[in-house]
């Protein structure tokens, strides 16, 4: 894959890049592992020093950012805004936090384990490998390497083929807030060079936010080399609606779930599951909310939705909006894309869903929702655990004793009870099942890629 932006809303390439070649990959990876020895002998206090001020750096850039995400991935403008504040608001969260989460812990009554004191101490691992994703260019980076950064490991990025502008910008980021020089260096590399970084041995671990094919491949790697991995996979999620919810704010906020980031988010709510009792009222309002959407110029502040990110992802969502209406499916909305230049799909809803349709199991990643009507809690919990998915879910009910039952029966990483999936610097992000293994965010993001060292002494 050539790494070159190429603006989706008009599909003209406006830059490309020459890829590093073998020896300035051995540089960078030479430079990282440097700094890690540096890294890991500072003080909390020092890197949160730099990492506020990598904070600052972004906050006081956010129009140049937020422009160059919007240009090489074409999310509408006001949620690229967002997105670049919310990586500062997590890089000061790790900057304030790391230091508690990985503070050591002493053993109440070390007599037990027959030592005069025994307990536990966190250390950094060193070089960590990123291999990320375009749809959210500098957040899914920054959610990895700010809390990397402060438990005093550096890192290295592969960012994807298609956001290279972005790649180069997180490559000076950290430097520029005060980090050692190599601290976090990208690698403008083709997916088929990653295996060799995996196996160096200077590099120790490495995470991948991605799709299902490629995190099967970094894993094999990673399993080979016996080397931690975290993998942050693709997700179907479901969205429950039952008799009890509010319908015009649940049909809403499924609008703003299924289309948020042109419908290339992982955690959106991709199939709405809806009580037999309100289905018809739930889908009327989500249809014509669907249809009342701007899909336009991202750059412009009023529009809803801009144009899918690459040319063959929008071809992926046809394809599975062909398959399922070959086979039965009916279109509520959209169903087409729009006849004007760049990527653009029109917001569809599609219903009259059978088992044999693709769009039932596999990920749409576009302004595409799948509606199902279930007759009771059971069956919208077998059709909603039915994928090979277990990101995250939603359920939108009234009744506490039936939102207890679906957080205990829904496979998932996270159940978000009358609201959307959203990430939080303050909660665990991450799934099961195909949708990957182990957490970010949180305490649980931090000590991912830390050694859990035991002492015990006499
Ligand atoms: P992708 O094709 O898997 O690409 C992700 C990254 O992996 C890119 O840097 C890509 O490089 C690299 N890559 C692809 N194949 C590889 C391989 N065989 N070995 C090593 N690296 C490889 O995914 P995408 O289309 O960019 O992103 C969409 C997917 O990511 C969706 O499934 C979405 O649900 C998932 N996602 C998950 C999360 C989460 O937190 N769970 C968050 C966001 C997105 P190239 O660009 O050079 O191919």
């Amino acid at each position: 894959m050539a790494i070159e932006t190429v603006n989706p809303a008009t599909g003209e390439t406006v830059e490309t890049f020459e890829p590093h070649d073998s020896a300035e990959v051995e540089r960078r990876i030479a430079q990282a592992f440097a700094a890690a020895q540096t890294l890991r002998d500072t003080s909390y206090a020092q890197r949160a020093q730099w990492m506020h001020a990598t904070a600052d750096i972004l906050e006081g850039d956010v129009d140049r950012a937020a422009a160059m995400i919007t240009l090489e991935m074409g999310k509408p403008i006001a949620q690229s805004r967002a997105e670049v504040l919310k990586c500062a608001k997590n890089i000061r969260f790790y900057a304030d936090n790391a230091e508690s989460f990985l503070a050591p812990e002493e053993l109440a009554d070390p007599t037990a384990v027959s030592a005069s004191a025994a307990g536990t101490v966190w250390q950094p691992l060193g070089v960590v490998l990123a291999v990320m994703p375009w749809n959210y260019p500098l957040w899914q980076v920054i959610r990895f390497a700010a809390p990397a950064l402060m438990a005093g490991n550096t890192g290295l990025l592969k960012h994807a083929s298609n956001v290279p502008q972005s790649a180069l910008y997180l490559d000076e980021l950290f430097e520029k807030g005060g980090f050692p020089a190599g601290s976090f260096r990208t690698l403008l590399i083709g997916s088929r060079e990653v295996a060799a970084v995996i196996e160096d041995s200077r590099v120790k671990a490495v995470t991948l936010t991605g799709s299902e094919p490629a995190g099967r491949s970094v894993a094999s790697t990673a399993g080979q080399e016996i080397k931690k991995a975290v993998l942050e996979l693709g997700g179907s999620d479901p969205f429950i609606v039952m008799p009890s919810a509010d319908l015009d704010a649940a049909s809403s906020v499924a609008v703003k779930a299924r289309i948020s980031n042109n419908g290339q988010s992982c955690i959106a709510g991709k199939r709405f599951i809806v009580h037999a009792d309100v289905y018809d009222a739930f889908v009327d309002l989500f249809v014509d909310k669907m249809k009342a959407l701007t899909v336009g110029d991202p750059m412009d502040e009023a529009t809803d939705v801009g144009p899918l990110a690459t040319e063959s992802g929008r071809a992926d969502v046809a394809e599975l909006v062909e398959d399922a209406v070959a086979k039965g499916a009916q279109v509520l909305a959209g169903g087409s894309a729009p006849d004007r230049p760049g990527w653009f799909y029109s917001p569809t809803v599609l219903a009259g869903l059978t088992d044999d349709m693709r769009v039932v199991m596999e990920e749409t990643f576009g302004p595409v929702a799948s509606v199902y009507k279930v007759a009771d809690r059971e069956e919208a919990v077998r059709v909603a655990n039915q994928t090979t998915f277990g990101l995250s879910s939603a359920v939108w009910s009234g009744d506490e004793n039936e939102q207890d039952w679906f957080v205990a029966n829904l496979d998932a990483g996270a159940v978000f009870l009358n609201g959307m999936t959203v990430s939080y610097p303050e909660l665990p992000f991450g799934g099961i099942k195909d949708s990957g293994y182990g957490r970010e965010l949180a305490a649980a993001g931090i000590r991912e890629f830390c050694n859990l060292k035991t002492v015990w002494k006499a």
